[in-house]
């Protein structure tokens, strides 16, 4: 089980320098995340919506341990993410906002076994585990480089590569972003497909088509607060991403 407890987050204003180097840069603190608290289970996919700046990737960047949480507790199977985030890392598998991550000018194949062996399988286990899921996402022409891959066979990979130590727990920062229709229907067959399969899995989107259809959660976030928790199914998901502070 994911836990995501009374979670706040306030960025710092940005130094004087890094303001010159970055026009959006603020020189308040920003309020990213207010007492955000959600669950997601084993076998459940939680569609996480919000629009630009809700702070969806704020709240993916905190469960990851890439980012400390101003407040709030995260646990992943009952380990506390400040006090042991190795064992959290180990459980969770991450894809970036806009499917990034992976190498541009190596193989599915090859960035697939470099990350398995950066996970820590031997060299043998890393070559069966990207063979298996190259097989598994539709990416089995092995040699070819992702820099001529299309956005949705991106995604795939992108997937496969947080799938390489096999973790219980999926956080997918908008996956289907860049993607068409149906590459976004395809992507949400496979991430039901991972959860029938026993995983948890948090996903953010900013598509109602995608929670109506593929979630069985939805959490709306708008300006750093939960609106809504629950069945996609009768909620009027446009009115509530509409609020505000
Ligand atoms: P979303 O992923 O839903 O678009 P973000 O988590 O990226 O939202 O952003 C939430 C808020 O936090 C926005 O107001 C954004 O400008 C701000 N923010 C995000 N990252 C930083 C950062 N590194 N420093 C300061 N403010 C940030
Ligand atoms: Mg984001």
């Amino acid at each position: 089980m994911l836990r995501i407890e009374g979670i706040s987050k306030t960025y710092p204003p940005a130094s004087g320098a890094l303001r010159l180097l970055m026009r959006t840069a603020s020189d308040v603190p920003v309020v990213a995340l207010r007492d955000v608290s959600l669950t997601v289970a084993p076998g459940e996919v939680v569609g996480l919506v919000g629009p630009n700046g809700a702070g969806k990737s704020t709240l993916f960047r905190i469960v990851a341990t890439l980012l400390e949480p101003t407040a709030g507790t995260v646990t992943v199977d009952g380990f506390d993410l400040v006090s042991h985030p190795e064992e959290i890392r180990r459980r969770i598998g991450l894809v970036l906002e806009g499917a990034r991550g992976v190498y541009g000018r190596l193989s599915g194949f090859n960035n697939l076994e470099f990350f398995g062996v950066m996970a820590g399988l031997d060299h043998a286990s890393a070559r069966r585990r990207a063979r298996e899921l190259l097989e598994m996402f539709g990416l089995a022409d092995r040699d070819r480089r992702v820099f001529g891959y299309s956005s949705g066979m991106r995604v795939r990979l992108a997937l496969a590569r947080a799938l390489v130590a096999d973790p219980p727990f999926l956080l997918l920062d908008e996956p289907t972003r860049s993607l068409d229709p149906a590459g976004s229907a395809e992507t949400m067959t496979l991430i039901r497909r991972l959860a029938d399969a026993g995983r948890a899995v948090l996903f953010a989107t900013h598509r109602l088509d995608e929670v109506r259809d593929g979630c069985d959660r939805v959490v709306v976030l708008t300006s750093g607060r939960v609106r809504f928790d629950g069945a996609p199914a009768g909620a009027d998901l446009v009115a509530l991403m509409e609020q505000t502070p």
